[in-house]
């Protein structure tokens, strides 16, 4: 289905975003895989990539702090695959904590990986789709980019950022063929989601069970974590020639959580 294209997916060794480039790589897509983790576990995924389709498949560990290193990725991910089609920003980190108590790292680190990186990603790889003609940008935001919780100051500023920025572009790319659009889900339950439980108890005073229970599923009207295999298939349908009109747009798959 997407033979010929290739793509980056930024912090693609876990949770939505290794589901997302698993999709792109099993539809034939050309991949860059990207993110930390354990390094046989980064090699089965390759593997596993390589093997569920017929496109090239790569890894970069680029930290998405660090503007050099993104800068090497995307100059890899052009030399071997000639462009960079589709671009994912994905990476992503959060912190929890009442802002009195925020460390200075961690907001840093937040605003760096969640907002800054998706500038630079997209810096470097929009002038190929210009000369091409043809382009999509996917940013994973949030639906923290469109409402707040409290003692997640950060993620929500950073992700509101992304927000500003998914237009600004939109905007900017519109005439040569390319669409920028973020999609904002709601809970899916990665590593993301499972780290923070315990310190939203503790900044809330309340059991990790009430936080599952009261905090996050209650936040959405339908009770249930959204599966990333629901933001995968979104992802593969604006980068269809169907979604060619959707830009600029922020998809809400959040089960109606910000319909409140
Ligand atoms: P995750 O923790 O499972 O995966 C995060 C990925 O980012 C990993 O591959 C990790 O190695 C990578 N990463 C972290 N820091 C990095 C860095 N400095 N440089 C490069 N890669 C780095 O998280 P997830 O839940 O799959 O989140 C993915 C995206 O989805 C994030 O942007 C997150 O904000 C967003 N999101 C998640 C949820 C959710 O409920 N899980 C909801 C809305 C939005």
């Amino acid at each position: 289905m997407f033979k010929g294209k290739s793509a980056i997916v930024t912090g693609s060794t876990s949770g939505i975003g290794r589901t997302i480039a698993l999709m792109l790589a099993a539809r034939n897509a050309n991949v860059m895989f990207n993110g930390f983790g354990d390094e046989d576990d980064i090699s089965a995924l390759v593997k596993e990539a390589s093997q569920a389709g017929t496109g090239d498949i790569m890894y970069s560990s680029a930290d998405m702090t660090k503007p050099d290193e993104i800068a090497d990725m995307s100059e890899a991910a052009r030399s071997a695959f000639g462009n960079v089609d589709i671009l994912v920003n994905n990476a992503g980190i959060q912190f929890v904590s009442p802002i009195e108590d925020f460390p200075d790292d961690k907001l840093q680190a937040i605003i760096a990986i969640n907002l800054v990186s998706n500038f630079h990603t997209i810096k470097h790889v929009i002038r190929g789709m210009k000369k091409n003609g043809w382009g999509r940008i996917i940013n994973i935001a949030s639906a923290h980019s469109l409402v707040a919780s409290p003692f997640k100051s950060a993620y929500v500023a950073a992700k509101h950022g992304v927000a500003g920025l998914t237009k600004t572009i939109a905007l900017e790319a519109a005439e040569f063929g390319i669409t920028v659009n973020a999609i904002s889900p709601g809970y899916v339950l990665t590593e993301l989601v499972e780290k923070q439980i315990p310190d939203t108890a503790r900044a809330r005073g309340i059991t990790e069970e009430e936080v599952v229970q009261d905090i996050l599923l209650a936040a959405m009207p339908t009770k249930k974590f959204v599966g990333a295999d629901q933001i995968a298939e979104t992802v593969a349908f604006l980068i269809s020639d169907a979604a060619a009109s959707i830009n600029g747009a922020n998809l809400s798959i959040d089960g109606g959580w910000t319909a409140h």
